[in-house]
Formats: C-alpha cells, structure tokens, sequence
C-alpha cells in the first residue's frame, strides 16, 4: 500500500498527465501546478506559471481585479463557484481565442487549502452554438420572411419578419401551402415546375409579385431551399422573401421608360406609356400627366384610361390655388390630395367632369426639374375616396422622377432645336433648317405643279455699316431687315438667313409677276429709315431671283442661280433686284421702268383721253362717244392701253386713273356742251378695282355737279371681272352709282365666263357685244349665232345693245338686220382726240 506521500505523488502524476487541463493554486491565488493540457491550453509553458499569480491566465481586462473578484467568491459563498462548471474565456499567449469549461474544487490539507481547476476546451461547441444563437436571431429580427414547410408542403413555421412583410399571423399560415396564400395567381405549371425543382434537390429562386393579407402587392425576390433528411427524402423547405418593390419598380419602370426616352420616342409617347406602365403595376389607379407652360398654364399630356373630353376641357386652364389636385399642386409645387371630390372645394369647379366617370379621390404630384421649376404634374385618380398607399407613394417616387427626365429632355431638346436650326441674332431659320423647309416647300410645288420663287437678298454696303457704326450697330442692321423682311410674309412663306448679310426668302405659289411685286414691296419696306448708333440709315438691298420649275429642279441649284443674279443686280447699282433668266430680267426690268414712267405720267398729266363715237344703228345719229386712255410716253413712245391698265392694276395705280379718266371725260363733254355740240353722253371705262373705292360714287355726283352734267350724260362700261370679285364694297359702290341715275354698261360681253344668271344681279342698262365676235362675223355662222343670241337676250332683259369693232359694211349689215342699237368701230371712226373728234362731228353731221 503506498504511503501518503506516495499517494499524493501519484495523484499530482495523475493530475500532470491528464487530458484536461488542470491548474492547482494555493490561498494566495499564486499557481502551484499547471499541467501539459494546460501548457498547451494556454500556449504557455508552465516555468512562466508556475509559483505566479493565477491572473496571468485571466483575460487582460480582467486581471487588475482578479484577486478582488476570488476573494469575495471566497469570502460570500465560493461554493456558487467551487463545484459548478461555468464558462471560461482564454486569450492565448499567441493571441487566439478558446472556451473553456470549468470545475474547481476545494481541497483542504493540513491547514492549507488549494483549490483545483478542471478546464476542458469547448471551443468547437461554443462556437457552433454561439453561430444558432446568431442564426435564430437573424431568423427572428429580419426584415425578409421565412417561412418553412413540411414535407406535403405545408407551412410549419413562419418568423416575424412573415407577418411584417406580408401581414399574415403566423397562425393564419400555419398548415397553408404557401403559393395558395402569397400568389394564388401563380399559374399552376409553375407551382408544380417549383416543386419538382426542389424534389429534385435543387434551390428555387425567382421575383415574383406577391399578394399580403390587405390585398396589396409587392415584389419579392424568393429563394427556396429544398431540407432531405439522413434517408435521402425531403423533409421540409425553407423559403426566404425580399422585398424587392422598389428595385423591381423601377427596373420595370426604368427599363421600359429610359429605353423609350433614349429612343427619341416623343414625349406624347413616353408620357402615355408612364401612364399605362402605372396602370399595369397597379390596376387600381387611373393616371394623367399635365404639363405646366412657362406662362403657367395646364397643358394635357396623357391620360389614355380617361375620355379624350376630360383632358379637352383642362386645355389651358391657368394653375392656381383652388384649380383641382393637379392646377393646386402646380401652383403650390406640393403633392395635394383630395380624398374626396364630392365635396372638397378645390374641386368645386371640375366634380362633373370627374364625378360621371367614376374618379372619387385624387392625389397629384408635381413634376420638377432640376431646379425645382415645376414641369408638370402627374395625377392617381381613384374610384373610391381614400389616400395612397405606401406601396403607391414608392410608385410615384420612381415614375415622377422618369417623368421629369423625360420632361427635361423635352424641353433641351426644344433649346437645342433652337439653336440648332435658328440663327441666334435675327432669330431666322439658319441655313439647314432653311433648306429643310425650303425642299418641302419644293416637294409640294412639284406636286401641286405650282410655281415657286427663290429671293436672294444681300445687303448693299453692309461692310461699310460694319466699319463706320461698329459691329453692334452693323448686328442691329440685321435685326431690322430680318424683321422687315419677315412682316407681311404668307405663312407659307420661308425666311432665313444664309450668312452674314445674306438672307433667302422661299415663296411658294409665286410666279414672275407676283415676284416683281413682292420685290417692289420689299424694296420700300426696307428702304424705310432707320436709328443706328445715333445715325438715321436707310437700307437697301440687292435681290436675285430664280423661279422654279424654269430655273431648277432643287433647292442647290435655285438658290445657287438666284445668288448668281443677286451679282448681276449689284452690278447694275444697289437696290436694284434681277431674275435669273435673261428674258424674265428684260421683262421685269421693263415692267419696272414702266411702273416707274406710268406713275410719272399720272403726276404730270401725260395721259390722254381718245373719244370713239357711237351710232344709232337705226338713223346713223350719235348715241355717245366712248373715252379711252392713251399715253404716249417721250422716251417709249404710244404704249397701249392693253399694256398699261394691267400694269396700272398689279401696282396699284389704277384707282387714280379710273378717277382721272371720269374727271378729265366729264371735263370735255362739259366743254363740248358748252361749244354747242350735241354730244348725248360719254361712256368711260372702270376696273372693277376702281369699284372697291367707296368714295367712288360720291366723287362721280361732285364731278357731274361740278360740270353741270346730268347723272344720265354718264356711262361707265364695266366688265364680267365685276362680278367674280368677291370684295364686299363692289357691289354696294355699283348699286350706289347705278341709283344716283349714271348709266352702267357691260363690256367685252361674251369673253367672260360666269353664268347668266348674274346678268340680272347686275343694275345694267347696256350690253357691249365683244369685238371678237363682230371679226368674222361675215364668214362664221356660228358667230352670227353667238351675235344673235345676244341682241336676243339684250331685249328680253330691255338692255340697250351696243355692238363693237365694226369695221365693214357688211358687218354692220348684219348687225342692223339682228337688231342691234348702236354701232361702233373703225367703219365709223378710229377713237380720236378731242379736237379731231370735233372735226369729225362736223362732217358726220354733213352726212
Ligand atoms: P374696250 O373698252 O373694249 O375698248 C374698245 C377697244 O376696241 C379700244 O381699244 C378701241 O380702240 C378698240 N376698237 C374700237 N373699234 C375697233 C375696231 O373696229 N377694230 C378694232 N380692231 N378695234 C377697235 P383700246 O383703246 O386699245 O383699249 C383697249 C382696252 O383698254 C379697252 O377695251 C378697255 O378695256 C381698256 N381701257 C381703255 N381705256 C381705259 C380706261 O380709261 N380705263 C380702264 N379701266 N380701261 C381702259
Ligand atoms: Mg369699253
Ligand atoms: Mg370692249
């Protein structure tokens, strides 16, 4: 049997060689054994334990109080630590962490006491249980939903986060199959590609639109992990939801939006798809977008699930702080909501146009840009009253910012359209966009085979402009012709400046002579003074002129050669415009000359009136004598009356002659009367131009007045032009002068091409038969069918009829023998000046 002292070798050997660890410290807490288990425990060898203090094993933070900390153990009840095994922390010399588990017991020799410690390394353990508890915390405090199965499949379990998110107990889903509860619109194909999937031992995961328990939806990610036990077979499955509304919307949103917006769609389309894209998201809304104008107006954008007379009558409407949701929450650049329309005053004055369709509630957004500007507003109509839900109000977030690009987009775009296509001083299309328009304008003439006129336009002395009065005054040059060269313009006309001072004007529907005149009209306009730096200007330009078809077939080529007779009027002085073709430029240039001589002769009296009798038919006695204008120009010699009164009518002339002709007719006669010659009344020509004039009758009764002429001593010979003439004073003037007593009598009958009918609409006493009928009217049966006809019709309406340009015997035979009342031509006399008239009376009377 050993001895004591044997045995307790033997039990401190035991202790030594020991699988667990074991430190013996004595009262004074200072170490006393520390064995292989523990050397390796601690990473410490036991010569750097042995005969210290026990602290040196605690953790640092610890170790100043760890003699304090035993001795009150010891001291109140050291029993709660002795015999109990609790749970200890090392930090090893090599600064690695382990878990211990510890036993100490209380050995009394003699009369000492030393206490042993029994530590056993749980690290492993401690771990994996502290990575549950971790776990089971997540499991519980997670926002996403968890949700466990059975094997048949259905719900066992469901964590917090399940009723959170989707709003169901956990008592309500418990033995629930999931896709009945959260999606019960999930096609069954689906549900049973899901399950096969996770029989088969592999992870389901997909984004799907999951219906709560208040009949919301949100999107959710979902991942379900398939659990099999020892034997292989499924035993449960753990499902795992995100919710991924926000992202998903605006995935959904942004992909569809900014694909469209980077596709140029227009922004009627992109507005629309936002509207329908909400409405696919949530079916519960009706949407509109109104745009806001600068001016602070509403404008609609869409609104493609309300009738096309909703958006009508916002048209324009001005925002304001009682104008509806939308009108409100522009004005004020804050959502509103009007949860009920019935009866909140903001909507007072547009419930009926919401209350009939249906929309009860609305809560409209502001759409900003950037800055904060408010660019529109976009509107969730409900048909219900109530407010958004949140799930609409992360809805709106997405699609109001998308709206705001698009909006933004809209509104650079238009900017740089602006400064793409107009010239920034003068505000004119620059060349390209000038060209654009000028090759529709072209397409359409080729089309409508209409004529079109190119104007080149060039500034005389611009550089001088430029050099004398400095560059800004040389830019508000610019201005001003831009603009004179835009006032009185056809909408359909096109101006632009090419560069510089040169500018084009496109004219479709312009021939030639219209040309001349808008050029006429130009040049004065132009010409108008002007302030310039403290200078008064007046400028002038050089114009060239190309026709289409005659002078090209594209836009190139008619500027081009209107450029290039730009050159040839500056070359001849400034101001002065050319045509392209050699003959329309001698044309034009003539016209022009002549324009300028006929005005002249107005001036100065230059004109004459030739006087042709006219004969009774029956006893060769005169009926009157017809005054025609005659001007015999010193340079241009006799130019005749067919060439001057067109010319006097496109340049406005014509009512100064008219009244010239009138007065000077009235003058003579009244003079003859006074020679004793029995002249029974002077016919004298009218334009119907001459007609517009509402002066006109006022100033024939002063000029009969004035030559003590009766209403009846007057003619005046009309044409069928009167009565195409669609000026309102025309027939007011004729009716006015037809009742002071003058004569009224229809020229040139026969060439015009009205009907009848107006014959009667006319307050006429006399019919001209034309002299185009007279001509042949000895070899033409047809025309003395025609010659017939009319005398016919002159009696049935009691008209006196006169027939003209009679120049044979023959003619005036026939013309006797239908019936005819009076005759005039060259068989009786050519038309003659006064004096010669004079004369001729006085042999006519002989005879
Ligand atoms: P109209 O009023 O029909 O005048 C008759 C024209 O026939 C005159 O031509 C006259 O000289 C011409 N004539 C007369 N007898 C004969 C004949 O036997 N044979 C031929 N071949 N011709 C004959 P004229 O003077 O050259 O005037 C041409 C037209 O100019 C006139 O046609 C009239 O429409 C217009 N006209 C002339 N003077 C005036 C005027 O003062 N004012 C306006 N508005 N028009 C005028
Ligand atoms: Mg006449
Ligand atoms: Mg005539």
């Amino acid at each position: 049997m050993p001895s004591a002292r044997n045995l307790s070798e033997i039990f401190i050997q035991t202790l030594e060689q020991a699988a667990d660890s074991v430190v013996v410290i004595d009262s004074s807490n200072n170490v006393l054994l520390f064995n292989r288990a523990a050397e390796q425990l601690w990473g410490l060898d036991r010569t750097s334990v042995i005969g210290h203090n026990v602290k040196l094993l605690v953790p640092q933070d610890i170790r100043a109080h760890h003699d304090d900390y035993i001795e009150a153990n010891r001291r109140t009840g050291i029993n709660k630590i002795v015999g109990s095994s609790r749970t200890l922390h090392i930090e090893r010399a090599d600064g690695t962490q382990r878990w211990a588990s510890m036993s100490i017991s209380k050995i009394e020799a003699d009369d000492e006491v030393l206490y042993t410690a029994f530590v056993k390394d749980i690290t492993a353990q401690h771990l994996q249980n502290e990575q549950l508890r971790l776990l089971s915390l997540v499991v519980d405090r997670t926002d996403n939903a968890i949700l466990i199965t059975d094997a048949p499949g259905e719900v066992i379990y469901t964590n917090s986060g399940f009723s959170h998110l989707f709003g169901y107990s956990a008592e309500h889903a418990i033995n629930k199959r999931p896709a009945n509860l959260l999606a019960p619109y999930m096609p069954p194909d689906e549900v049973l590609g899901m399950h096969t999937q996770l029989a088969a031992g592999q992870p389901y995961s997909s984004e799907t639109l999951i219906y709560c328990a208040d009949g919301q939806r949100i999107w959710c990610h979902v991942t379900i992990n398939p659990i099999f036990d020892a034997q292989g077979v499924l035993s449960n499955t753990v499902a795992m939801f995100t919710d991924i509304t926000h992202t998903k919307m605006h995935e959904v949103l942004n992909n569809r939006m900014l694909e469209a917006i980077v596709r140029e769609d227009p922004l009627e389309s992109l507005m629309e798809k936002a509207c329908r894209e909400v409405e696919r998201i949530a079916p519960e809304i009706t949407t509109s977008i109104l745009g806001v104008s600068t001016n602070g107006r509403l404008h609609p954008l869409a609104a493609p699930s309300l009738p096309a007379s909703f958006s009508e009558a916002l048209e324009g409407l001005a925002i304001g702080p009682g104008v509806g949701s939308c009108g409100t929450a522009a004005y004020l650049g804050e959502s509103v909501l009007v949860t009920d329309i019935a009866n909140d005053p903001l909507w007072a004055d547009f419930k009926a146009l919401a209350l009939p369709i249906g929309l009860r509630s609305c809560w409209s957004t502001p759409i900003k840009d950037s800055t904060g500007r408010v660019l529109g507003t976009f509107a969730f109509y409900y048909r219900e009253p109530r407010g958004p839900s949140a799930f609409h109000r992360r809805l709106l977030d997405v699609i109001v910012h998308l709206c705001s690009l698009a909006l933004q987009r809209e509104e650079s775009r238009s900017k740089i359209r602006q400064l793409a296509f107009y010239d920034s001083l003068t505000n004119l299309p620059n060349r390209s966009l000038l060209h654009a328009r000028a090759d529709q304008a072209l397409a359409e003439a080729e089309r409508n085979k209409s004529q079109l006129s190119v104007l080149f336009v060039d500034l005389d002395r611009f550089k001088q402009v430029n050099d004398s009065l400095g560059h800004p005054a040389g830019d508000e040059l610019l201005r001003v012709v831009a603009q004179r060269l835009s006032v009185n313009r056809r909408s359909s006309d096109i101006v632009g400046r090419l560069s510089g001072d040169e500018f084009v004007l496109v004219l479709p529907h312009c021939d030639s002579a219209h040309v001349t005149e808008v050029v006429e009209q130009l040049r004065q306009t132009l010409s108008e003074p002007c302030q310039l730096a403290g200078s008064t200007l007046c400028p002038s330009a050089s114009i060239g002129i190309s026709l289409f078809p005659g002078d090209g077939h594209d836009m190139g080529t008619l500027i081009h050669r209107a450029d290039m007779a730009m050159y040839q009027a500056k070359s001849l002085g400034r101001g002065r415009f050319s045509f392209f073709s050699h003959e329309l430029n001698q044309l034009a240039q003539e016209r022009l000359a002549l324009e300028t001589a006929l005005r002249e002769a107005l001036e100065t009296q230059q004109l004459r009136l030739h006087y042709q009798p006219q004969v009774r038919m029956q006893d060769g006695l005169l009926y009157g004598v017809e005054a025609l204008a005659r001007w015999h120009h010193p340079l241009f010699g006799d130019i005749s009356p067919a060439r001057f009164i067109p010319l006097a009518e496109e340049c406005g002339l014509i009512n100064q002659l008219g009244l010239w002709a009138v007065r000077e007719a009235c003058r003579q006669l009244a003079a003859w009367r006074r020679q004793g010659l029995k002249i029974p009344a002077i016919s004298v020509n009218l334009s119907p131009t001459n007609f517009h004039n509402l002066d006109l009758p006022g100033m024939i009764a002063s000029t009969l007045q004035q030559h003590n002429l009766e209403a009846g001593d007057l003619t005046l010979e009309i044409t069928e032009n009167v009565v195409m003439d669609t000026n309102p004073a025309t027939m007011k003037t004729l009716h006015e002068v037809h009742a002071q007593g003058v004569r009224l009598s229809l020229d040139d009958f026969g060439t015009g091409y009205s009907s009848l009918s107006y014959l009667r609409r006319l307050p006429i006493q006399e019919l001209k038969l034309d002299q185009s009928f007279v001509n042949d009217l000895e070899e033409d049966a047809t025309n003395r069918a025609l010659s017939e006809a009319v005398i016919l019709l002159g009696e049935s309406l009691h008209l006196t009829v006169v027939a003209e340009g009679i120049e044979s015997i023959g003619q005036q035979r026939i013309l006797k023998d239908q019936g005819y009342h009076v005759a005039q031509g060259y068989l009786f006399s050519r038309p003659l000046n006064a004096a010669d008239l004079e004369a001729w009376l006085s042999t006519a009377v002989k005879n």
